[in-house]
């Protein structure tokens, strides 16, 4: 395996793959490598030829109060991992080589990158898609690999890549859970014991929605006060939001139509932001 920093040595790498006629698989990510992160990892290894993982912070995606400063990093670990788990090439940018001084463009969508998150995180998904859309241009990858988990990340990056002709195939991968339930992200090791208890509510109340819907409730009011509800009783969380969405345009359903709405939620576990989705 191959670590990678500059942009030039990325693009010529991934230039002669191309003439080698290689399929080319990308798995964005903010290192802080976790198993949900390796299971992107092995998808893309059954669907590509090379595996390219990009560990980037960007900061770009995060707003002024948020936490770019202290977001875990640790780059010999996540290379070991990604060697383990048969990655072919990490690239490792340096925010100066992404975002060189004087530097001035960026990608924005601007319909599905506004409610839910965008909300509170107003630059956030425009961030992201500058991120990624830099990152395709360097790899021009075939396929590119993202989370459920972030599922109004991966509506805005399709949309992107529809609306400006991006090449590129978008593979959705299954959210990965630890075994209390909480959805694995870098952010979780941020939570105490305590926090770690409150913040397995969000997965019950995602379920508790799921097995209303399969009972046959309909009325997203319904479900997104049972939802709050259960939110509620922990004393560590404070709501954020609890949206049922359409899953691809993220615009709020009123009623749910099975296998296309989706129930988001974000909250604050005490200092610690965390999201999660379940489709309905
Ligand atoms: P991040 O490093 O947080 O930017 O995440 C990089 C990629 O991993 C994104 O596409 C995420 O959606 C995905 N990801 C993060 N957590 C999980 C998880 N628990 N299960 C599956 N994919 C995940």
């Amino acid at each position: 395996m191959q670590v990678i920093a500059s942009v030039f040595d990325m693009q010529s790498t991934a230039e002669n793959l191309r003439s080698k006629d290689q399929l080319i698989g990308l798995v964005p990510t903010m290192g802080a490598l976790h198993e949900g992160h390796l299971s992107l990892v092995r998808l893309a290894k059954e669907r590509a030829d090379t595996v390219i993982v990009s560990i980037f912070v960007n900061p770009t995606q995060f707003g002024p109060n948020e936490d770019f400063a202290k977001y875990p990093r640790d780059l010999a670990r996540d290379v070991e991992l990604c060697e383990k788990a048969g990655v072919d090439y990490v690239f490792a940018p340096t925010v100066e080589e992404m975002y060189p001084k004087g530097y001035s463009t960026f990608v924005s969508e601007e319909l599905i990158s506004r409610p839910l998150c965008g909300i509170t995180r107003p630059n956030h998904f425009r961030g992201v898609t500058t991120v990624v859309a830099k990152l395709f241009n360097i790899v021009r990858p075939d396929i590119a690999i993202f989370g459920q988990k972030d599922a109004q990340q991966v509506a805005v990056i399709k949309k992107m890549v529809n609306d400006l002709h991006f090449c590129i195939d978008v593979v959705t991968a299954p959210t990965l859970r630890e075994a209390d339930g909480v959805a694995m992200s870098s952010r979780n090791r941020y939570l105490s014991g305590n926090e770690r208890e409150d913040a397995q509510v969000i997965y019950r109340a995602l379920q508790r929605a799921k097995e209303m819907v399969d009972s046959g409730v309909r009325n997203t009011d319904r479900l997104i006060a049972e939802a709050t509800h259960l939110l509620s009783s922990r004393r560590r969380i404070r709501i954020i939001y609890v949206s049922i969405v359409d899953r691809c345009t993220m615009d709020a359903a009123r009623e749910v139509l099975p296998g296309k709405a989706m129930m988001a939620i974000a909250v604050w576990v005490d200092e610690v932001r965390l999201i999660d989705n379940m489709l309905l």
